[in-house]
């Protein structure tokens, strides 16, 4: 009888630990999830310069255009279309650095 009671106390503790254990899993999932959907939360946000208009952004509502930050497509948008003005006729049909 006693060896009955000793089974039954540890199934109800291992029933218990497998609860909590769980539940921390689930938490910890959670936890995961949240930072895939938000992974700025894991650097802090980092702040890049607008080319147009030296406002800094967080990055993640920058855009980026030609290895260069935005605050907004107006911005890049004037931006390409004054590097355009500035250099209207320098098509590169070669690699400047492949020479030889
Ligand atoms: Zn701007």
């Amino acid at each position: 009888m006693n060896l009955l009671i000793i089974r039954l106390i540890i199934f109800a503790v291992l029933f218990f630990a497998g609860l909590k254990l769980y539940g921390m899993y689930r938490e910890w999932k959670l936890d995961r999830e949240t930072l895939e959907q938000n992974p700025e939360r894991r650097d802090g946000g980092q702040m890049v310069r607008c080319q147009w208009c030296n406002v800094h952004v967080p990055e993640q509502d920058a855009l980026r255009e030609q290895q260069q930050w935005f605050c907004s497509s107006a911005h890049r948008d004037r931006f390409l279309q004054e590097q355009r003005e500035e250099a209207p006729t320098q098509h590169q049909h070669e690699d400047p650095d492949k020479r030889d």
